[in-house]
C-alpha cells in the first residue's frame, strides 16, 4: 500500500493519516518529519538542508528528492507508506517516479481530500486558541460554553494570524496553483482518487480506505 495523501491546508489530511497508521502497519512519511530526521541524523543531505533553513532559504529541490530518497529506501517502506507533503510540484512527481522505479514500487494511489474553498475558509477562520493552555475551539463545530472562554481554564480565546480570512485563502490560492498540475499528473497516470472532504471524519475515513484498496 504505497500512497500518497494530498489536500488543502485544513482539509483534514492529519487527522486521516494517523487514522490509517493506526489500522495499517505501514509508516507515514510528512517532509517536515523527514527533514527534521535527516538533520538529526547528520546525514550529508541534511547537512545540505539545515544549511538553506539556517540560513531561511527555501531547501533546493535536488536536496529534497535526495531526502525523500533516502527515506524511501529505508526497509519500512517496502510493504508501504503514507507520503504527504511531497510532491508539491510536478518536477517532484517526476523525480518521484524515478525513486518509485528504482526501488521497484508502483504507486498505489494519490488521495486527495477535497473540500470547496468556501467551507475550508469557515473551518480555519472559525478556530479559536486558548491563550493559557492552548485548547482549541471552532465558533460553529465545536463552540465554548461561554463565548471566548475556554471550558478547560477560563483563559481567553483568541484568532491565530494564520487563521485570518485574507492569509488562509492566500494560502489556498497557492495551494492551487501548485496542485492543479500534480492532479492533472497523477490522473494521467490512473492513480488519481478523490474524496468528499465535507463529510464526517469516518466517512471520509471510510472513503479513504475503499480508495486505497480499491486497486
Ligand atoms: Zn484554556
Amino acid at each position: 500500500m504505497h500512497i500518497l495523501l494530498m489536500g488543502p491546508p485544513g482539509a483534514g489530511k492529519g487527522t486521516q493519516a494517523e487514522k490509517l497508521v493506526a489500522d495499517f502497519p505501514i509508516p507515514h512519511i510528512s517532509t517536515g518529519d523527514m527533514f527534521r530526521a535527516a538533520v538529526k541524523n547528520g546525514t550529508e543531505l541534511g547537512k545540505e538542508a539545515k544549511k538553506y533553513m539556517d540560513a531561511g532559504g527555501l531547501v533546493p529541490d535536488e536536496v529534497t528528492i535526495g531526502i525523500v530518497r533516502e527515506r524511501l529506501s529505508q526497509p519500512d517502506c517496502v510493504k508501504g507508506f503514507i507520503l504527504d507533503g511531497f510532491p508539491r510540484t510536478k518536477e517532484q512527481a517526476a523525480a518521484l517516479d524515478d525513486i518509485l522505479k528504482d526501488l521497484k514500487i508502483e504507486l498505489d494511489a494519490a488521495v486527495n481530500i477535497a473540500v470547496p474553498d468556501a467551507d475550508l475558509v469557515s473551518r480555519v477562520t472559525g478556530r479559536r486558541i486558548c491563550k493559557a493552555c492552548g485548547a482549541t475551539f471552532h465558533v460553529t463545530f465545536n463552540p465554548p460554553k461561554k463565548e471566548n472562554v475556554c471550558d478547560k481554564c477560563g483563559g481567553s480565546l483568541y484568532q491565530r494570524d494564520d487563521d485570518k480570512e485574507t492569509t488562509v485563502k492566500k494560502r489556498l490560492e497557492a495551494y492551487h496553483s501548485q496542485t492543479a498540475p500534480l492532479i492533472a499528473y497523477y490522473k494521467a497516470a490512473g492513480v488519481y482518487k478523490e474524496i468528499d472532504g465535507t463529510q464526517p471524519i469516518d466517512k471520509v475515513y471510510a472513503d479513504v480506505v475503499k480508495a486505497v484498496k480499491g486497486k
